[in-house]
């Protein structure tokens, strides 16, 4: 089912859904699985599951020279997809991203992804490859999550790649784009970051996933701002438990995100990493009550498929 449908059908009451990240390559889906287990308690409507680029690694010679070696950390996405819906009948939302696939890469991604019976996908550019100071597009693929939709909302209207194959067959996703209530961290202010989102939504994206914010205000702010720029879709907030004191430092510098002051002092202040724990977990839990009081049409967990905070917050809140 398509996700604007869940939303639909739950008739304003808040759903809880949750992210996953594919196992690293030579580990098997069986965390995958347990941490399914752990969350379907909450009738989750829909699984996301991340795709990762291609990486680096650098492999030491006898003689002292380095080679570089590309190969990709995370694979497995669409099988996870397959499976998740095989065995818990949840739709998955796959993220489909520009980098590290051609256009006719991402044509064949999405008839598998067709013909497996998923019916949504978030549309993303994608991270830089480790060791890139920036995002370099695949040669013949996109170079923003907006060509990418475009090529979804063109396999949606029946035309592909190739204009001379005979097709009878359309694809009907349910798009949904990323958007940042800090900002992305490229754009050169919010004006133009929010004229891009209002680009995707207006494409055709029916709804919008956050990146991860600590600060209810910045969420809230966010979809006021978006309803003044005619951004109509629902918006889901992206949630984070914070777990480790480290957390302060490598959030911040990976998101791009603003931690405050209240929440980082009491983290701080910890002994360890269970008094870390329990401090992040009241803080989402109260971010959570907020948020359903606001009206968020979901609360999307970034479990990182570590399902015991997020399990611990959901319980509290369902
Ligand atoms: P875009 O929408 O393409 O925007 C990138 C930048 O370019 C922005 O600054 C924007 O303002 C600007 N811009 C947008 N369109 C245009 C245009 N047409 N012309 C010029 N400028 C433009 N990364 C992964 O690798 N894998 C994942 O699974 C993944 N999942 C994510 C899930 C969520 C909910 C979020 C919020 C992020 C996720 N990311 C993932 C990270 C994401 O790929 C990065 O944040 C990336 O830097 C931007 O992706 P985007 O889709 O927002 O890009």
């Amino acid at each position: 089912m398509k996700i604007i449908d869940h939303i639909t059908n739950a008739q304003g009451k808040t759903l809880f859904s949750f992210e996953l990240l594919p196992p690293a390559k030579g580990q098997g889906i069986q965390n995958i699985f347990q941490t399914m287990d752990e969350l379907m308690e909450f009738k989750p409507p829909f699984i996301d599951v991340t795709y990762h680029r291609e990486d680096y690694l650098y492999k030491q010679h006898a003689n002292g020279l380095l080679e570089r070696v590309s190969y990709r950390k995370r694979p497995g996405t669409v099988a996870i997809c397959a499976a998740i819906m095989n065995k818990y009948k949840v739709d998955a939302v796959p993220h489909l991203i520009c980098g590290g696939f051609t256009k006719e890469e991402t044509e064949n991604a999405l008839i598998d992804l067709d013909f497996l019976g998923i019916d949504n996908v978030l549309v993303l550019r994608g991270d830089a490859r480790k060791g890139d100071a920036d995002f370099i597009p695949t040669e013949g693929g996109h170079a923003y999550a907006t060509d990418l939709l475009q090529q979804v909302k063109d396999m949606n209207e029946g035309k592909y790649l190739h204009e001379d194959i005979t097709t009878s067959s359309k694809t009907d996703f349910c798009i949904g784009v990323a958007g940042y209530p800090e900002k992305h961290f490229e754009a050169p202010n919010a004006q133009t970051d929010f004229k891009w989102l209002k680009k995707k939504v207006d494409m055709g994206a029916e709804f919008i996933v956050t990146q991860m914010f600590f600060n209810v205000e910045r969420y809230k702010e966010f979809v006021t701002k978006c309803r003044e720029h005619d951004i109509h879709v629902p918006i889901i907030p992206g949630l984070k438990p914070l777990t480790t004191k480290k957390q302060l430092i490598t959030l911040p510098r990976i998101f791009h995100l603003d931690i405050p002051e209240e929440l980082s002092e009491a983290v701080e202040g910890c002994k360890n990493n269970a008094e870390v724990r329990q401090v992040g977990e009241e803080w989402l839990v109260n971010q959570c009550r907020e948020l359903i009081a606001f009206g968020a049409p979901v609360l999307h967990f970034y479990t990182m498929s570590n399902p015991g905070p997020t399990k611990n917050i959901v319980q509290q809140l369902a």
